[in-house]
């Protein structure tokens, strides 16, 4: 069967999905959006306000913004996979909670499987976290690509920030367009040292989400 039609198969079981509490609140189920076969997929932390509107993810401000960093390297939308940690969107676009991550992972692993990409970016804490299986912070790790064993495969997976949190702070955007530039060279296999870390200073403020509504999604770093 060809990726796309699994994909799409698996995404149609995923918007009836129960599993946790996050069911209640939706106006729908935000499974992912892109080239089913990408090289390249995006996995970022849950939908907004916008993505649970309209089904998509990243369509709100921040998704604005990993539009304009995709354009940047010669890429749009189509040629990649955008998926998010949690398929739901959390009221007032709080973190998600554990338990929420743990049910909702199954889903996320079968996605990477089925399209089967090369390099994995994790964008912020909690899409990093998850998939690297390692709690270190994304200040930390950004920039840094490793391989890992995903099911039965081994992708690059390259942490970098979340767009959501770029959009305020304009040292943190610098580094994210520092990251994303060496994104081609990684799909390359071309071995390119990162570039000296970049000093940011923390926000004094945890930062509202992309889209945010009402509250902000605050473990975006
Ligand atoms: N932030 C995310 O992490 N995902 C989205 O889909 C939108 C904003």
């Amino acid at each position: 069967m060809a990726a796309g039609t699994e994909l799409n198969a698996y995404g149609e079981l995923v918007s009836a999905c129960t599993r946790c509490r996050l069911a209640e609140g939706r106006t729908q189920v935000v499974f992912g959006s892109g080239d089913p076969s990408a090289d390249l997929m995006f996995v970022g932390e849950a939908p907004g306000f916008h993505e649970d509107k309209q089904g998509v993810p990243f369509v709100g401000q921040a998704g604005k913004l990993l539009e304009r960093l995709l354009e940047g390297i010669g890429l749009s939308r189509s040629d990649v996979y955008i998926a998010n940690v949690l398929k739901c969107r959390p009221p007032g676009n709080r973190d998600p909670q554990p338990d929420e991550i743990e049910a909702c992972e199954p889903h996320l692993f079968r996605q990477i499987e089925l399209i089967e990409p090369r390099v994995v970016a994790t964008l912020g804490n909690f899409a990093t976290k998850l998939l690297s299986g390692r709690p270190l912070g994304i200040t930390r790790v950004h920039g840094q690509e490793q391989e890992v064993t995903l099911g039965a495969r081994s992708v690059l997976l390259y942490p970098i920030y979340h767009p959501a949190a770029a959009l305020y702070t304009p040292a943190m955007l610098k580094v994210l367009e520092s990251d994303f530039a060496r994104i081609p060279s990684l799909l390359d296999g071309a071995d390119v040292p990162p570039p000296p870390p970049a000093f940011v200073p923390e926000p004094a403020a945890p930062v509202a989400a992309a889209d945010a509504e009402p509250v902000g999604q605050l473990g975006l770093f």
